[in-house]
């Protein structure tokens, strides 16, 4: 009997936009004539047997949700080859024929490691940070900026009834787009992001003009991978007669609905996956350049250095003054 098993997992930390991927890949699946299995956990799942069938009911109700319904994990076993070998041992007892993996670059090196071993598996980029070079955006980037201009736009009202300067600290450890968007589109006075070099000197001195200049309220929007919101504020204080507010967005940055533009990219990229599977590709991911669904190898993706869109921050600067 022909083998017309496929899996699909989510892997690395969650974003909003997977489950409405997982929808996609799933009924493009189907539609395909492939059979869909489901592995819980992320790599884990390969590795303990947590695969199970999917069918077009089995992914309904679940476009507008945040989250994964297949739960996702880190798993640190997957690395090494006692770990591949036991997923592969899994993929051999239930005929899987190929993988698809949602996640970011350390799910897209398992991808690899997959393909390596004979089993075609594609990578769509699932995660908030939008830290990968090789696609414009990665799914649930845009859900978590508009979370955080919400957040900006909530915390900005206090604080300028108030007149105080606000930190807001978001995520991205080495990757400052999250700030660097949210923040454009927030309106802050500062942002602060890893990839680009600052100063207190800079930062005190334009809080200083900007309350001379008769602003209100200052926002600064600072990226947790460039400098730590609470450690801001000291600093302010003991420079200026300002006494900053910190807030820490932390994890609800990863949850809520999926925006339109999330939900769409996610349902593109399932279509342009399964595609690449029907016609028997694998070790490639799937991204967006130009509003055009790409792919591209998962090798040559995961080596390119991300770096960040100087243009949108100068942009940024000159309209916070
Ligand atoms: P993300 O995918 O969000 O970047 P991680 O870097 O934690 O998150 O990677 C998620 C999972 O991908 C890891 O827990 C592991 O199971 C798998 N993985 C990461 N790096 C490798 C690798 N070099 N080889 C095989 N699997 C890997």
């Amino acid at each position: 009997m022909e083998n017309k098993r496929i899996a699909v997992l989510t892997s690395g930390g969650d974003a909003p936009g997977m489950n409405a991927c997982i929808r996609s890949v799933v009924r493009h699946g189907i539609y395909y004539g492939f059979d869909m299995m489901g592995v819980e956990r992320g790599y884990n799942g390969l590795i303990n047997n947590g695969v199970f069938p999917m069918d077009n009911r089995s992914v309904g109700n679940i476009i507008n949700r945040g989250g994964t319904i297949l739960r996702t994990a880190r798993c640190l076993e997957f690395k090494t080859e006692e770990g591949l070998e036991k997923a592969m041992e899994t993929i051999r007892a239930n005929n899987i024929r190929g993988v698809v993996v949602i996640g970011g670059d350390g799910s897209f090196r398992g991808c690899r490691a997959l393909t390596e071993k004979g089993v075609p598996a594609i990578g769509i980029p699932g995660t908030i940070d939008n830290d990968l070079q090789y696609t414009d955006y990665t799914l649930g980037f845009d859900t978590a900026v508009n979370t955080v201009l919400e957040a900006i736009t909530k915390i900005r009202d206090t604080m300028a009834s108030h007149e105080r300067v606000s930190i807001i600290e978001v995520m991205g450890h080495r990757c400052g787009d999250i700030a660097l968007y949210a923040g454009l589109c927030g309106g802050a006075e500062y942002i602060i992001v890893p990839e680009i070099e600052w100063s207190f000197e800079e930062l005190c001195n334009k809080l200083e003009i900007g309350r001379k200049a008769g602003k209100t309220s200052s926002i600064v929007v600072v990226a947790e991978g460039a400098a730590k919101g609470a450690a801001l504020a000291e600093e302010i204080k003991k420079r200026t007669t300002m006494d900053p507010r910190t807030t820490v967005l932390g994890y609800i940055q990863r949850g809520g609905n999926p925006s339109a533009r999330d939900v769409l990219l996610a349902s593109r990229f399932g279509a342009h996956a399964m595609e690449l599977i029907r016609d028997g590709i694998g070790g490639r991911c799937v991204g967006i350049k130009n509003n055009q669904i790409i792919d591209m190898d998962i090798t040559e993706a995961c080596a390119m250095k991300k770096t960040i869109d100087k243009k949108l921050f100068d942009i940024a600067e000159i309209l916070s003054r």
